[in-house]
């Protein structure tokens, strides 16, 4: 029976998975940034969760060096990549030091990074020194249409405010655009891209389950009493609402990738 962080870490595995044609396309828009540069290029992925960026790249043959702060996270990375690992590199290290030298890498990736981080503008100039001349810094990001899953999402924040807990929201994007301005002060030119939209089917019961167990980073900062008694009633809420907690919705999402080239 694993530990309650690797427990976690394999609800985020189960929970936040792309399909693997959504998975192959990003590993595809991403191999073409690092394409044709001569040498065989090394990828460097800050807060690489359990992989599921990398382990297609890793597949194709990519050598890879995984970073992440969150050991549990790493674990069940390290289990899942298991049978291609050949080229891979893991770190436990935290992305603002990164324990690499300067210029040693082709091409630095994070995806659902940057909100994390209140000072990322130290783990951006760490991104940023690592990368060699011509290298490219890749920032990915899922976008959701809004539907049942942001009911469910907008009733929890409701829930919250009435025990008094206020949720900030609209922080990922707003980071995204800070640091597309950082990028933009030092003369880089950041080129956005929508890489895939797909449709994927999810119960009542996976996305109360993703709130419960605070996968996505909005519901970290929840006192752990005031989010318990929320959960709750947001079950009975969506029992209402719902019906059959484990009759799918459909949730529309998208993938946009944000390349930066260093001169
Ligand atoms: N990039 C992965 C993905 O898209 O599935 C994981 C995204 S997850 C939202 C964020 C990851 O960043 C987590 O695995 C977390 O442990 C890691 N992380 C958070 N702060 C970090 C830091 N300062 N340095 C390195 N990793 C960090």
């Amino acid at each position: 029976m694993p530990g309650a962080p690797t427990r976690v870490a394999y609800a985020y595995d189960r929970l936040r998975a792309y399909p693997p044609e959504v998975a192959g396309r990003i590993a595809t828009a991403m191999g073409h940034a690092v394409a044709g540069r001569g040498e065989e290029p090394v990828l460097l992925e800050l807060g690489v969760g359990t992989g599921r960026i990398a382990l297609p790249l890793i597949a194709r043959g990519y050598r890879y060096i995984a970073l992440d702060l969150d050991p549990a996270m790493l674990e069940v990375f390290q289990r899942k990549a298991a049978g291609v690992m050949r080229k891979v590199r893991f770190l436990l290290a935290d992305a603002r030091e990164i324990p690499l030298p300067e210029a040693s890498v082709h091409a630095v990736i994070a995806v659902h990074l940057w909100h994390l981080l209140p000072d990322w503008q130290r783990a951006l100039a760490e991104a940023l020194r690592v990368l060699k001349p011509g290298g490219v810094l890749l920032e990915g990001w899922d976008q959701l249409a809004s539907g049942p899953e942001c009911r469910l999402q907008e009733r929890w924040r409701e829930l919250l405010a009435e025990e008094g807990v206020l949720v900030e929201r609209g922080l990922h994007r707003r980071r995204l655009s800070e640091v597309g301005e950082a990028l933009r002060r030092l003369g880089l030119r950041p080129r956005t891209r929508e890489v895939v939209a797909w449709r994927e089917e999810r119960t009542p019961r996976e996305a109360l389950e993703a709130l419960s167990e605070r996968l996505y980073s909005f519901t970290k900062g929840v006192p752990e009493e005031a989010h318990r008694r929320a959960m709750g009633r947001l079950g009975a809420w969506a029992e209402r609402e719902f019906g059959d907690l484990d009759r799918p919705f459909p949730v529309e999402k998208r993938f946009f990738l944000r390349s930066t080239r260093l001169s």
